[in-house]
């Protein structure tokens, strides 16, 4: 056999086959077409704008060459994909639910969480962080956290664009890094939070804060002469 022969058969293959794939594209009327089917020739003269694009779906009818033109064009997420945790606020009074028990710090395999707590002026013990950080270089997406977290103040978010240009302190995420609000959250994940399980979570936390509001009340009412 001649040496090369291999490769040029490899590339004859690999052209038959994108010549057949046009030619069916362009006898079913999609040649011009992106797969998703959003954009014509037009786009060759203008850029969608960000956020209007269409949604791609390959499903089984769909044939022939298929590329993402990402970021223009995005592949729809799963609800339940996850990627990194946030912490969650409630929008109607800014509470951040956090209690800073440590049980998700506790619970991480890779230990990439840790936190410190916050203080009273009087130096007591208030259920608040002062900080929370997460490492995301050493977080393995694996959602422990957020499955233990008692107060329902952690969650996983499904937001994958995090790259930058620096890639150490920029990925120690701190309690600003962190925060997201409860709407935030509500819109990303609205089957999981419409859900019976996370229904009950929101009603059984707002008795708790009401609790606490109540006691701490009491507790300055005591201490008044
Ligand atoms: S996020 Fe949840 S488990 Fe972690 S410290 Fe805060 S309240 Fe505790
Ligand atoms: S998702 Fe898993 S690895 Fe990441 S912070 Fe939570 S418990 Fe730790």
């Amino acid at each position: 056999m001649i040496a090369g022969m291999g490769v040029l058969r490899g590339l004859m293959i690999t052209m038959r086959r994108g010549l057949l794939t046009f030619h069916r594209d362009w006898r079913a009327g999609k040649a011009l077409h992106r797969r998703g089917g959003g954009a014509l020739l037009v786009d060759l003269f203008r850029t969608p704008s960000k956020g209007s694009e269409p949604t791609v779906v390959q499903d089984h009818l769909t044939d022939g060459l298929f590329t993402v033109e990402y970021p223009d064009e995005r592949l729809p997420l799963h609800e339940r994909f996850r990627v990194l945790p946030v912490l969650i606020y409630d929008d109607h009074d800014g509470h951040v639910r956090c209690t800073c028990c440590h049980i998700c710090a506790k619970v991480c395999p890779p230990q990439c969480i840790w936190m410190s707590q916050a203080k009273s002026p009087r130096g007591t013990v208030v259920p608040l962080p002062e900080d929370f950080y997460i490492d995301m270089d050493v977080c393995m997406n694996c959602g422990l956290c957020a499955e233990y977290c008692p107060f329902d103040a952690i969650k996983m978010d499904s937001n994958f664009e995090l790259a930058n240009y620096e890639r150490h302190q920029t990925h120690v995420f701190d309690l600003q890094d962190l925060l997201v609000s409860a709407e935030y959250y509500a819109k990303t994940h609205p089957e999981a939070w419409s859900s019976a399980e996370e229904t009950t979570k929101r009603q059984k936390l707002e008795k708790k804060k009401e609790h606490r509001l109540q006691k701490a009340i009491a507790a300055a009412e005591t201490s008044t002469p």
